[in-house]
């Protein structure tokens, strides 16, 4: 489903965010991709997304070279991930609902499938009652979690979330997991960068530790900073999924 073959990362000034890296996630994983600050976890999501380009290598996302693509092709690219970040990004002079129904509309979904879509998405992330707030009267909790609404309301099959719970208190960051790992058991696949070593720990999820643009772990049910769980079947495991 996310195929990375050779890809690297080099900045204009010279930073390097990700040294030649080759990666494979399989359709409905959840993957953390962990590492202290400026190891390159939002370089490999820009990567993913499309937002920057490599300096070498392919990416492919459901099996489109998504480095090749032509111009006109990208929209369908920017459909199939959606994406959460730190700072939420909500529309501020729209609902809860409006936000949400926003994304369909942009898309050209007809009103009755943004009025049957939304009140499921909105039970998902548990906002039901909120729909008619705007988001100056949410929690940042609840802003996030219209914000995840709003990335898989037109049905994208990966949804990727730079550090979503960085603004967050632990129990509110905890909740925030819990959705992701609902919209994951929809069949999405989720990738999640993120910092905080209880969440990773606690979800026992595939989890692919980045150090200075380089991946130094990746371990199938993982935790943050323990070696003694390194799968050494992860290489087969990503083989098999080829097939
Ligand atoms: P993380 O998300 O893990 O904090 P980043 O991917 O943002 O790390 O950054 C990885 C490295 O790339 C860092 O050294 C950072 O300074 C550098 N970097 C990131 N974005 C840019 C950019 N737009 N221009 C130059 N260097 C950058
Ligand atoms: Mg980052």
């Amino acid at each position: 489903m996310i195929e990375l073959t050779g890809v690297s990362k080099i900045y204009s000034n010279g930073a390097v965010g990700l040294h030649p890296t080759s990666l494979y996630i399989s359709k409905g994983e959840f993957v953390f991709v962990t590492g202290n600050s400026g190891s390159g976890k939002s370089t490999l999501l820009k990567l993913i997304l499309k937002e920057i380009p490599p300096c070498t290598g392919r990416i492919s996302i459901n099996s489109r070279d998504i480095t090749t693509l032509v111009e006109r092709k990208v929209p369908y690219h920017r459909r199939d991930v959606g994406v959460v970040f730190q700072d939420f990004r909500l529309l501020p002079n729209k609902t809860v609902y409006d936000n949400i129904a926003f994304a369909m509309q942009v898309v050209q979904a007809r009103p009755r499938e943004i009025r049957q879509a939304v009140p499921v998405a909105l039970n998902l992330v548990g906002l039901t009652e909120k729909a008619k707030c705007y988001p100056h009267e949410l929690s940042g909790g609840e802003q996030q979690r219209t914000a995840i609404a709003r990335a898989i309301i037109n049905d994208s099959p990966i949804l990727v979330a730079d550090e979503p719970t960085g603004n967050l208190d632990p129990g509110t960051a905890l909740g925030i997991m819990k959705v992701l790992e609902a919209v994951n058991c929809k069949g999405v696949t989720v990738l999640v960068a993120t910092h905080e070593r209880d969440i990773v720990n606690s979800f026992k999820k595939r989890v692919i530790e980045i150090n200075s643009g380089r991946i130094i772990k990746d371990e199938f049910e993982g935790g943050y900073g323990n070696p003694s769980s390194y799968n050494i079947f992860s290489k087969s495991k990503q083989r098999r999924n080829f097939i």
